[in-house]
């Protein structure tokens, strides 16, 4: 855990989220903020910066918690969705423990 970190706190329960899936590895919640009907937000509960601060050792956990983001988006109905993980203050990275949105359930996300 990391002291001031505001995903660690969730992960440990210190303060509320919405969190409707965890494992030993990862949690998923939804976004405060959200920019489409369903959007929520797969956290592994270990404290890693960014995608930037990975290493040979997150193989795993990065595979994982890319096939889980397909399972979850499924128990909302989404037929589609789309995933995103901003990296870095000029990637537009706001909160710096690695995360991945999963957003959709709207009309047609728009060509990026
Ligand atoms: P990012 O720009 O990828 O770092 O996005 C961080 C995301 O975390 C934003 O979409 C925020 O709305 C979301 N967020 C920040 N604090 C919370 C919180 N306490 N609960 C749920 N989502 C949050
Ligand atoms: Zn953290």
């Amino acid at each position: 855990m990391s002291a001031d970190c505001i995903f660690c706190k969730i992960v440990a329960n210190d303060i509320p989220s919405s969190k409707f899936y965890e494992d030993d590895e990862v949690i998923a919640f939804h976004d405060i903020r959200p920019i489409a009907p369903v959007h929520f937000l797969i956290v592994p509960k270990g404290h890693v910066e960014s995608l930037a601060g990975c290493d040979d050792s997150h193989q795993a956990l990065l595979g994982k918690i890319l096939l889980l983001a397909p399972k979850l988006a499924a128990q909302f109905g989404l037929k589609g969705f789309r995933t995103m993980i901003n990296t870095g203050r000029e990637g537009g990275q706001e909160v710096f423990h690695l995360h991945i949105h999963v957003f959709g359930g709207g009309d047609t996300l728009p060509k990026i």
